[in-house]
């Protein structure tokens, strides 16, 4: 069986279902999917606590950088 990229496998599953697909913008899993008439990908934040933990410190960081 061919390796196939993750990548390639959202954007074979999108076109098949003519979905858009969250995907975790730190660890890049599938968080879900969204009807639209557009094959895109929208990022999140998915529900683990690493990735909420960097989320968490972005925000701080982001914070801080409009308030210098
Ligand atoms: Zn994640």
């Amino acid at each position: 069986m061919a390796q196939q990229s993750l990548d390639e496998c959202i954007q074979d599953y999108v076109l098949k279902n003519d979905l858009g697909t969250i995907l975790c913008r730190y660890c890049e899993d599938v968080i879900g999917t969204l009807p639209t008439n557009n094959v895109k990908v929208m990022y999140m934040v998915c529900s683990k606590v690493e990735c909420q933990c960097r989320e968490q410190l972005d925000s701080i960081i982001m914070e801080e950088e409009r308030t210098a």
